[in-house]
């Protein structure tokens, strides 16, 4: 890392004017019912953002120079009004990448979508073949994912990604994965399963094993050169080396959520009142809760290691993933469930499993209340999946470029636009001499 870089990073710690990974989750409904679902989607939650809504929404990430946006849900296409969206935001120099099951990526679709510089596309594949994949994301998701990307690069769409949850399941098939995304052209992108959403049901059977962790740690090192892993697998430096990605819990400094109604948590695996800082329909809107809320305020001021601190892997693992540690029960300040000293093994074993905190929200196509929980009053809302009547092409209002993607130049393809800062380096994205000034850090903002 370079002597400029650095400062950039220790602002980070101390959040920024405007999140440079946003997750905006549209919808809850979705076609399918993956079992790790972290946002327990299925049914559309009646009192989701409307169009109008959402413009507002994008209009303010426009002032804050939010740089991108990754859209997710449930499934965002199902949206009636998601093309109008992701033109809106690109129209208003708002970078989208969204993820999908790949339900809706035609061949017309992909051929609009490769027409864009400034839209990616995220396709989720968790296993290399159909009966690994289809066990998690349900029978006939892997065919229907395979079709999308065909589409994808059928249409000449190159370099989008294809996002792995690692399970207990897909640890082996690393090299497939790998060998898929490059026959089409593709990235691949790992995560870590988290217990959050539907994934705290599962987390238990599913969460690689000890041995797993390491081999996905000996993988990344010999081949995750060009692998996406976000803030996923900080946690596996305490092996020894840090890894690409970014490598801090970026939870309310320089990540944060923006949920289907509104709600902004502070990751988004840490779907939980205690993680809510507030609501975009407030006054100030999105940005007033993302500079002002009490809850990132309080994440933004130095953190306690707990027990951690007396480890010597601490400076490089930091104690890993806030969000894990609290849906399985884990104080915040010690170590990772799945710490590579084996001491979250032990504390989970001390732990009172039962007392873990639940995911706020469940929106499961399931009918009935999960076991343990309360029966819920909300119904089942129909899904309108319709065409888009009346919608000029999805390329159509790609007219103008983010500040900083005009800073690469005229020619510049999509394979030259900065990464999501998350998935990459925490400075992917940032021309700061180019342009686009980085989001002011809040600390010094405030003089403090
Ligand atoms: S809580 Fe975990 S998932 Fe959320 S930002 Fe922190 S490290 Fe990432
Ligand atoms: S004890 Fe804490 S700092 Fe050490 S490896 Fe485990 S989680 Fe990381």
């Amino acid at each position: 890392m370079t002597s400029t870089t650095a400062p950039l990073v220790e602002q980070f710690r101390f959040g920024l004017a405007a999140p440079i990974c946003l997750t905006w989750e549209l919808t809850y409904a979705c076609n399918l019912s993956c079992v790790h679902c972290l946002s327990s989607s299925g049914r559309r939650d009646p009192g989701e953002l409307s169009t109008a809504e959402c413009k507002r929404v994008i209009d303010e990430l426009e002032r804050m120079q939010v740089f991108y946006v990754n859209i997710g849900g449930g499934e965002p296409t199902v949206r009636p009004d998601f093309w109008e969206l992701v033109d809106y935001a690109t129209a208003h120099h708002v970078g989208v990448k969204f993820s999908t099951n790949g339900l809706r990526i035609t061949t017309e679709v992909a051929a609009k979508l490769a027409g864009s510089d400034y839209i990616d596309v995220q396709i989720s594949l968790d296993g290399a073949t159909a009966e690994v994949n289809d066990a998690v994301r349900g029978r006939g998701s892997f065919n229907m994912a395979m079709r999308a990307m065909q589409n994808l690069a059928a249409a000449g769409f190159a370099g989008f990604k294809i996002s792995v949850v690692m399970t207990r399941h897909n640890v082996s098939q690393l090299d497939a994965f790998k060998a898929i995304a490059d026959s089409f052209g593709a990235q691949l992108r790992i995560t870590r399963l988290r217990p959050s959403g539907r994934g705290a049901d599962v987390w238990d059977e599913l969460h690689p094993t000890a041995g797993q962790q390491r081999e996905l740690y000996d993988w990344l090192v010999a081949h995750g050169e060009n692998v996406l892993t976000g803030d996923s697998f900080f946690h596996l430096a305490g092996y020894g080396q840090e890894l690409p990605g970014l490598n801090m819990c970026g939870a309310g400094r320089v990540v944060c959520l923006i949920d289907p109604v509104g709600d902004v948590y502070a990751c988004p695996f840490a779907i939980h009142d205690a993680f809510l800082a507030g609501n975009v329909r407030g006054q100030g809107g999105f940005a007033e809760v993302w500079r002002n809320s009490e809850l990132f305020a309080d994440l933004r001021r130095p953190q306690s290691g707990g027990a951690c601190t007396s480890c010597s892997a601490f400076d490089a693992c930091q104690g890993g993933c806030m969000a894990a540690k609290f849906f399985t029960g884990l104080p915040l300040d010690g170590p990772d469930p799945e710490c590579v000293r084996g001491f979250g093994e032990a504390a989970l074993a001390a732990a009172n499993a039962g007392a873990a905190p639940r995911p706020a929200g469940d929106h499961s196509h399931r009918v009935g209340p999960r076991p343990g929980q309360p029966s819920r009053a909300r119904q089942p809302v129909p899904v309108s999946i319709g065409s888009r009547p009346g919608h000029p092409p999805v390329s159509a209002g790609l007219v103008a470029a983010p500040a900083s993607m005009a800073a690469a130049g005229p020619g510049a393809d999509r394979r030259s636009v900065p990464d999501r800062a998350c998935d990459q380096s925490p400075l992917a994205g940032f021309t700061p001499s180019a342009g686009l000034d980085p989001p002011t850090a809040l600390t010094q903002q405030a003089g403090r």
